[in-house]
Order: structure tokens, then C-alpha cells, then sequence
């Protein structure tokens, strides 16, 4: 079987069905084969003892505590978009080491709400792109809220076209940060006057505009991947 790593809550010794379909039936798993088990606190090599028809049993061989996170938290505010956007944003903000991704809605968001299938839809998302990233620990994905009931943040960022400040000179990274990143229509001028208010500072992130997609990707990673976290 080629290297797989499978989420399973408590270690338990069971993958659970939908984990267990995969390996069975896609990887071709057997008996004595060897892959890594995976929850939010622990990792391990396992081997796999029993297959059955969307069964898979596996004894751990060596537990492990792999540091893939960045330390701090990690709060992403994207702006609800339309469509499968919000995926794309979820699939990237969880490789960069987010910790939670709280969509807002915003006054010129296309998007107004969303549907208890796609928030589904989307926590499945963060779960794939943490085992894809080695990640222990799968970031929240919650329901989105009227922007106004954002709470008081300790550091923010907001990206905001035309800021005067780079995120290097006013990120302290060893703080808590929350990241704050606006619609297809950006964020209105009271929007930004709350954002403020609550604690955000508005960055830029370049000369261009940026989609809003785009902009949690480059923020996220100035924030993580460009301290090296
Ligand atoms: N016309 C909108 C405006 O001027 O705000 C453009 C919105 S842009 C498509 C979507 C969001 O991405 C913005 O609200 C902002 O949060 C972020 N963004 C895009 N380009 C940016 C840049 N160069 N610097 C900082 N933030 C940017």
C-alpha cells in the first residue's frame, strides 16, 4: 500500500467507515501493511490487522508527536464568498496553520449564509488538507456571523488594499493573531472603521488586488509560512 495517513479519533484501533472504505477499497490495504493513524493530539505508525468489507483494524506500532503547528493561534476571517470558494479558502488556510476559520458576513458579500450541508462540506475539507499536511490538529470551521459580532481581538490584521504597513512590520508572531480579509466587493468604510476599533491593523499586501481567495492565501502565508512556522 503506498504511504496513507488516516484520521482516527482516540487512536481506537478501528478506522472509522468512510476512513476504513478508502483503504480497503482505493489503496488496496492488507494485512500487515503499515500506514500512520492520526488525531488532533497524537500521531502513529499502525499496522493493519483485519480488513473486511469498510472494516479496518490496526495495531499502533510507535506513537509520535510530530510539531507541525505554528504555535500561536491562528484565527482566519475571510469574508463569506459565493460558491466553492469558501473550500478553496479552508483547503489553503489549513495547510498554512490556521487554527480556526470564522466566515463573516460582510455588507458586500455576495454570499449571505450558509447551509449546514456546506459548513459539512467544509469541516470534511479542513480534515483532507490536515492529513495532507501532516497536521495533528483539524482548525474549527464555524458558522458564519455578521461581521458586527466579531469580538475584540488581542493582535488583528486586516488586509485592506492601499494600507500604509506590511504585515513584517507589525506582526509580533509570537502573539495570538486574528486575520481579517474582506469580500468580492471589499469591506465597506465602516466595516474598516470597526475592524479597527476591535483591534485589526490594516496591511497591504502588495500593489495588485487581489482576489479575496487570494488574499487570505497571502496573508496566511506572511503570517506562517514566511516566519518559517
Ligand atoms: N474593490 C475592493 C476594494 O478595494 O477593497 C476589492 C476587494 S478584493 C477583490 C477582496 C479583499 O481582498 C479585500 O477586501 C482585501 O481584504 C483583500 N485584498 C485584495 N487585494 C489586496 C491588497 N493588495 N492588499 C491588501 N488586501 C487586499
Amino acid at each position: 500500500m503506498r504511504p496513507h495517513r488516516a484520521y482516527s479519533p482516540g487512536l481506537t484501533g478501528t478506522l472509522p467507515p468512510r476512513e476504513a472504505r478508502h483503504l480497503v477499497e482505493v489503496l488496496r490495504a492488507r494485512v500487515g501493511d503499515r500506514f500512520t493513524v492520526f488525531d488532533e493530539h497524537r500521531e502513529a505508525l499502525a499496522e493493519v490487522v483485519e480488513v473486511g468489507p469498510g472494516l479496518l483494524r490496526y495495531r499502533v506500532l510507535e506513537e509520535r508527536v510530530p510539531e507541525r503547528e505554528v504555535g500561536v493561534e491562528v484565527v482566519l476571517y475571510p469574508a463569506l464568498l459565493k460558491g466553492d470558494k469558501m473550500a478553496e479558502v479552508v483547503r489553503m488556510a489549513t495547510e498554512l496553520g490556521a487554527t480556526r476559520i470564522q466566515p463573516l458576513i460582510a455588507l458586500h458579500s455576495v454570499a449571505k449564509e450558509m447551509g449546514e450541508a456546506k459548513l459539512e462540506r467544509l469541516r470534511r475539507v479542513a480534515v483532507e488538507a490536515a492529513k495532507q499536511s501532516g497536521r495533528l490538529r483539524v482548525p474549527e470551521v464555524l458558522p458564519p456571523i455578521p461581521l458586527r459580532a466579531l469580538p475584540r481581538v488581542e493582535q488583528g490584521l486586516l488586509a485592506h488594499p492601499g494600507a500604509g504597513a506590511r504585515v513584517r512590520e507589525v506582526l509580533d508572531p509570537d502573539r495570538p493573531v486574528a486575520l481579517a480579509v474582506g469580500p468580492e466587493g471589499g469591506f465597506s468604510g465602516e466595516e474598516v472603521e470597526l475592524l479597527v476599533e476591535r483591534g485589526f491593523t490594516p496591511v497591504s499586501l502588495g500593489r495588485r488586488i487581489l482576489r479575496s481567495e487570494t488574499a487570505s492565501l497571502a496573508l496566511l502565508a506572511l503570517v506562517t509560512a514566511g516566519e518559517g512556522r
